[in-house]
C-alpha cells in the first residue's frame, strides 16, 4: 500500500470500516510511515476529539488513538488465527480424502 492508497482509507479506518486484508495492509502501513500516521491523527482528533471535547470531556488524543490502534492490531491477529485455523482444517480434510482415495483403490 503507497500513501495515496493509506490516506484515501483514513476515514474508513475511522468510522471502523475495514476488514481483514485491507485493515491489515493499513495498518502495517500507518506504522512503518510517519506521515500517514501523522496524516491519521489529525484527522483522528478532527473527528473524534471535537466530538468529545463538544462533550466535555477530557480528551487523550495519543491515548484513544494508540488504543484504536491496537484494537486495529488484536482484530488483525484474530483474522489471521481464524484464516490460519481455516487452512489446517482444510489441509486435514484434503488429508482425509486423499487417505479415502488410497484406501478404496487399495
Ligand atoms: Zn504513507
Amino acid at each position: 500500500m503507497d500513501c495515496k492508497d493509506a490516506e484515501r482509507k483514513i476515514p474508513f479506518f475511522l468510522s471502523d470500516d475495514l476488514d481483514g486484508r485491507g485493515l491489515a495492509e493499513f495498518v502495517e502501513h500507518i506504522e512503518d510511515c510517519p506521515e500517514c500516521m501523522e496524516e491519521l491523527s489529525i484527522q483522528f482528533l478532527v473527528a473524534e476529539g471535537m466530538e468529545q471535547l463538544e462533550q466535555g470531556n477530557n480528551f487523550n488524543l495519543q491515548e484513544a488513538l494508540t488504543a484504536k490502534l491496537e484494537n486495529a492490531d488484536y482484530r488483525i491477529r484474530i483474522n489471521r488465527a481464524l484464516r490460519h485455523i481455516l487452512l489446517i482444517l482444510e489441509t486435514a480434510v484434503a488429508a482425509a480424502i486423499i487417505a479415502a482415495v488410497i484406501i478404496v483403490s487399495a
